[in-house]
């Protein structure tokens, strides 16, 4: 976390995929001031669907998200 009167920390992160996402709202969070570059014009929207095991859902909560996804998602067991 940024302290007062610090100079602000920038993060550089390369691609818009859940990887550079994830990272940059983690970084944010943590006061970064940070920039997310992505070397493609379009997005790619192919997929039939994201299954997210435990590990996932702590990030997800970690990242202060997890409501948000979770109301918009099936379950399944
Ligand atoms: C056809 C297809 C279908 C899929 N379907 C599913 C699915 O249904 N469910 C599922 O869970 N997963 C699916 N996947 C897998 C899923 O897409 C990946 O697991 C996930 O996208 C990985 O996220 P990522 O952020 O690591 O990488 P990516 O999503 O690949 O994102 C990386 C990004 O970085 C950009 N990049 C790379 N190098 C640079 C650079 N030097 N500078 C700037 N930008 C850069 C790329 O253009 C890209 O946009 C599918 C994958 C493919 C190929």
């Amino acid at each position: 976390m940024q302290s007062p009167g610090q100079k602000p920390r920038i993060a550089e992160i390369a691609g818009v995929g859940l990887a550079g996402l994830a990272t940059a709202t983690a970084f944010a969070h943590q006061g970064w001031q940070v920039r997310v570059h992505e070397r493609s014009k379009d997005l790619r929207e192919i997929g039939a669907g994201i299954y997210l095991f435990e590990n996932t859902l702590n990030a997800l909560e970690e990242l202060g998200v997890y409501d948000k996804v979770r109301n918009r998602a099936s379950l399944r067991r």
